[in-house]
């Protein structure tokens, strides 16, 4: 089995982590999300991961809070989910590097570019932690921003829901899943894929998306051998 991608970007939403709990972090989901990342790491694919930070805090959940404050906190919940990744993957013999794209040398190596290409090439997985480091924005922008810096081919969106609705099926019984996208549709139909700020930047820079759902525990390796699920997005 030949995997259709050699690099890839990995995003987890903090939600992700925090299995049906919702908030904080899952040990369990965490574990399955790690042997689903070794398992493609197995079939030689360089693997990075951009985790969010929503299990713990949003800017925006800071609602009388100056916004780039909320923002910073939120930037460091992703680093708590980053390094309890770091750990699950290590525990399986997983190699990693978490970089942070704000200073924590004590925890994690400040994110540096070619560092990171390097480790990925020396076989580890690299987290990216800490968003962009810059507030007012997500880290599905940093998904999107590391993708087209690291030269990843795809960005790998995985999500509660199995793809990209014309509604939201929790509501919608009849809400239709769309088997392929374009980036222009996602931003004239306002589709809540990824913020328009991400999505954007993967247009601009042909970086394709599929959204699928991590429900599953095959679903990654399915998409990185090619197998058509959940949604792609690209030009
Ligand atoms: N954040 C930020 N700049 C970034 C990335 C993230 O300010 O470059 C902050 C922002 O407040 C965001 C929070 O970190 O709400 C957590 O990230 P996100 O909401 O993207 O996490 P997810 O929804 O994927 O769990």
């Amino acid at each position: 089995m030949r995997p259709k991608y050699k690099r890839v970007i990995l995003k987890l939403s903090g939600e992700a982590l925090a299995g049906d709990q919702g908030f904080g972090l899952n040990e369990k989901t965490i574990d399955s999300i790690a042997d689903q990342v070794k398992e493609i790491f197995d079939l030689g694919v360089e693997v990075s991961i951009v985790v969010g930070g929503g299990n713990f805090w949003r800017g925006r959940s800071g609602k009388g809070m100056d916004r780039t404050t909320a923002d910073y906190m939120g930037m460091l919940a992703t680093v708590i989910n980053a390094l309890a990744l770091q750990d699950a993957l290590e525990s399986i013999d997983v190699l990693t590097r978490v970089q942070t794209a704000i200073e924590m040398r004590q925890i994690a190596e400040p994110y540096i570019r070619r560092k990171a290409v390097r480790h990925l090439e020396k076989g580890r997985v690299v987290i990216f932690a800490a968003g962009t480091g810059n507030p007012y924005f997500s880290t599905d922008t940093t998904a999107a921003l590391r993708a087209a810096e690291i030269e990843a081919e795809v960005i790998l969106l995985a999500k509660k829901v199995d793809g990209v609705y014309d509604s939201d099926p929790k509501t919608n019984p009849n809400a239709q899943k769309f088997d392929e996208l374009t980036y222009i549709d996602v931003l004239n139909k306002g589709l809540g894929v990824m913020d328009s700020t991400a999505t954007s930047l993967c247009m601009d820079n042909k970086i394709p998306i599929v959204v699928f759902g991590l429900d599953e525990p095959q679903n990654i390796k399915k998409v990185i051998l090619g197998e058509k699920i959940g949604t792609i997005v690209r030009e």
